[in-house]
């Protein structure tokens, strides 16, 4: 183990702390337990943060960002490269963390961690990406620029299931951007974030410019009443995320809140069945369905594609290896908590009260030497409707619906009229069908025989409806807009300084 990663995983009986001002702080005065979700045992005690380590982190934000603000985008970008390059040395410890508190295949860790990377490989470009915007002779004598300048103090609240990915969806842009940034990861898997904080730290980052304070919904609060926390960008579940929007622009902060998801994929009947087969297991139960891109609903358009697909599934889940995320050819590791294991539970049975088919049940599985941990099978359900809770609610666990219609304007009616709008997807081999699909789907992020469509760091990432509050995506060029703010300047150096006579109409040019 590194001198990092024994500082971040600290032994059993200790309590995790926070990363402000280029050191680990310890306040105990709240805090909650981290479990391992594959054992169901505690590992340690994580402290959470109260209103005055709130305010220490934000004074450290508030004293780091003039210098900050000041240093040239080449010269931050050098710290991102080196930044780059200790997360990749880095992978397998911080993977492991992840694993350890989250649950997730370590495979599955390393694609979340690869994807945060390409986040900070995009911020290496800030220079490229802050260069404004430029009008020679935009009236006589006259030229006009736009520049984006860094907003201040900015703060990211992120959700448990990629305790990685998700902060890297924020903080490496809005520090390129030449903000100062407060993450609070989620309690329930905070170390990996504090790994990532240290080894910015280790690159070269300034103190207080990158600082974690670990907490729950009260340290948000903490948060929210700091008037110097300029904006906010949070990813969680949708009634958080909503009240979240609201409370922030209430009280004047940017805002950007992702919310839950209800993702559906749709099945032509001239799909190539196999293919889409297994990236809808994938998609429906890679993670442990913990990811709110994941597919919770299949629309195959016609009995016979229903059949043929619900079959197909069904052979394939039996063929499903779940276990510890730690053992390499695990397919699937246990859920977050024992509440979302009872939650997930719950809705299996409502699933059933309901009238749908249950095709697969994954309740009461066990895992040999891991009796207590949060493990659950992989669940189908065939003949669902729209009515039901388990069609219509986010269940973020390994289920999934299989709606049957009869013609691709119903399934993208079903679509359009749900609460969610984040991912969605066609599998066909029809190009007529798949462009007028993207055309007129009211979704954020569309694939077409691509079960996950999350865009690429140069694209940006969101949802529709409400999957997202506020008006800019994650990453990406929205990014850049997110977290600066335009200002525009308009400067007149006259060839000949004669006196001229007063206008009173409006300048033109
Ligand atoms: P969550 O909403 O419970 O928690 C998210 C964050 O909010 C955590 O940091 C948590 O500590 C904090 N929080 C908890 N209570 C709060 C309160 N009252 N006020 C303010 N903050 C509070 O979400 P979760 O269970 O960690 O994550 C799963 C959810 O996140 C799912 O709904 C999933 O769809 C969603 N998600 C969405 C996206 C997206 O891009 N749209 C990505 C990942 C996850």
């Amino acid at each position: 183990m590194s001198s990092l990663e024994s500082a971040v995983v600290a032994s059993e009986s200790d309590t995790l702390g926070h990363f402000i001002n280029g050191e680990i702080v310890s306040d105990q005065r709240r805090s909650a337990a981290v479990f391992n979700p594959a054992t169901g045992q505690v590992t340690q005690q994580l402290a959470l943060a109260d209103q005055a380590t709130v305010t220490t982190a934000v004074d450290a934000a508030t004293a780091a960002f003039p210098a900050w603000r000041q240093t040239p985008p080449n010269k931050r970008a050098q710290i991102l490269f080196r930044y780059k390059q200790l997360l990749e040395q880095n992978a397998e410890p911080i993977c492991q963390l992840i694993t350890a508190e989250h649950g997730k295949v370590i495979d599955d860790a390393h694609g979340e961690l690869g994807r945060g990377i390409e986040v900070v490989d995009y911020a290496c470009g800030i220079s490229e990406l802050l260069k404004g915007e430029f009008s020679k002779n935009a009236g006589p004598d006259i030229d006009s620029w736009s520049e984006f300048q860094p907003l201040g103090v900015v703060a990211g609240i992120t959700p448990f299931n990629f305790p990685a990915m998700v902060p890297m969806w924020m903080f490496p842009m809005a520090i390129a951007c030449g903000n100062t940034f407060i993450l609070k990861p989620s309690e329930r898997d905070p170390s990996p974030a504090l790994l990532l904080a240290k080894l910015f730290s280790e690159a070269g980052l300034p103190d207080g410019v990158f600082n974690v304070v670990n907490g729950d919904g009260d340290t948000v609060q903490h948060i929210l009443d700091d008037d110097r926390v300029q904006a906010l960008s949070f990813v969680g579940s949708t009634p958080i995320a909503e009240s979240l929007f609201q409370r922030g622009s209430a009280c004047g902060k940017r805002v950007q809140a992702l919310g839950g998801a209800k993702n559906h994929a749709v099945i032509l009947p001239d799909a190539d069945l196999e293919n889409a087969v297994n990236a809808l297991m994938g998609a429906a139960y890679g993670s442990c369905g913990e990811r709110c891109m994941a597919i919770s609903v299949a629309v195959c358009v016609g009995e016979e594609t229903a059949d043929k697909t619900v079959a197909l599934l069904k052979d394939k889940i039996a063929g499903l290896k779940i276990g510890p995320g730690v053992d390499a050819g695990n397919d699937m590791g246990p859920l977050i908590t024992k509440a979302a294991l009872d939650r997930v539970t719950h809705f299996i049975a409502k699933g059933v009260e309901e009238g749908a088919e249950l095709a697969a049940d994954g309740r009461g599985l066990e895992v040999a030497g891991h009796e207590s941990g949060f493990f659950i099978g992989a669940s189908l359900f065939d003949r669902v409707t729209s009515e039901m809770s388990i069609y219509q609610d986010e269940i973020f666990g390994p289920v999934l619906c299989v709606v049957r219609v009869d013609s691709l304007d119903a399934a993208m009616e079903l679509i359009n009229a749900h609460e969610f709008g984040n991912g969605t997807c066609l599998f066909t081999r029809d190009g007529e069908a798949a462009r007028y699909f993207t055309d007129h789907i009211q979704v954020g992020m569309v694939g077409v025989n691509v079960a996950l469509p999350v865009p690429i760091a140069s694209q940006s990432f969101g949802g529709w409806k409400r999957s997202l509050f506020g008006d800019l995506y994650v990453y990406g060029p929205d990014a850049v807009r997110f977290y600066t703010r335009r200002k525009t300047m308009t400067q007149r150096w006259p060839a000949n300084s004669q006196a001229e006579k007063a206008r009173y109409a409006f300048p033109s040019s």
